[in-house]
């Protein structure tokens, strides 16, 4: 069986990862990076989530062996009145140090002055898959608007702030259940398992 090693030691996503491959029937083995020595220190010096996804597999890959697969995701957020900013730094908007908190904060303090109607923004995920002979991105977005201020407790990183077009409540809001349906991850990871069984079938 071949093995798919998740450059991220997170437990969600190596969940979800494997149960997307379960639920669809293939037999892929999930690993984190722990089983190959670690994930190596990479720098995410690109800018675009298709660049910075893709390093991150390739690190991996570079202590891996030579018949892995090997994934890796970037996601953020990007608001059209901004220019697309926060994007690939949504992690790091208010500097190295910061937290969700002061990312919010910098969001709602730039955004002060635009009207509703011009508050556009997505989330976006990437998710790059590489190997011997494979280097595959796949990206889903979940288009919305940027709200004035929080709404809701639960999630994290930017939710409070975001409300999708096909809801009205916010990514804080809804059930884990609900954003699985909709979310930008949800569909990365729903192309990537297309592009999976398509490979199986031929
Ligand atoms: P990562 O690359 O998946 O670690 O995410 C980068 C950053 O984008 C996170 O730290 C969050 O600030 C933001 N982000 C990505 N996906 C989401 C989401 O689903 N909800 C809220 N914030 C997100």
């Amino acid at each position: 069986m071949r093995t798919i090693y998740l450059a991220s030691g997170n437990a969600h996503k190596l969940h979800e990862l494997q149960t997307a491959l379960e639920e669809a029937g293939l037999p892929l083995c999930v690993k984190g990076p722990a089983e190959i020595g670690g994930m190596p220190e990479v720098e995410e010096t690109g800018s675009t989530f298709e660049a910075n996804s893709l390093l991150k597999a390739q690190g991996l890959r570079s202590v891996g062996p030579a018949d892995g697969w090997f994934l890796a995701d970037d996601s953020g957020i990007e608001i059209d009145a901004l220019e697309g900013r926060p994007g690939v730094i949504s992690a790091r908007y208010a500097g190295a140090e910061c937290d969700d908190e002061a990312n919010n904060d910098k969001v709602i303090e730039e955004m002060k002055g635009v009207p509703e109607g011009e508050r556009s923004c997505r989330f976006r995920c990437v998710l790059a898959l590489v190997g011997e002979a494979t280097e595959e991105t796949f990206s889903g977005a979940c288009q919305g608007t940027l709200l004035f201020g929080r709404r809701g407790e639960g999630g994290f990183g930017y939710d409070p702030l975001f409300l999708p077009d096909e809801s009205e409540s916010t990514f804080a809001e809804i059930s884990l259940e609900e954003k699985a349906k909709i979310s930008h991850r949800a569909r990365a990871l729903a192309k990537l398992v297309a592009w999976l069984e398509n490979r199986r079938k031929n």
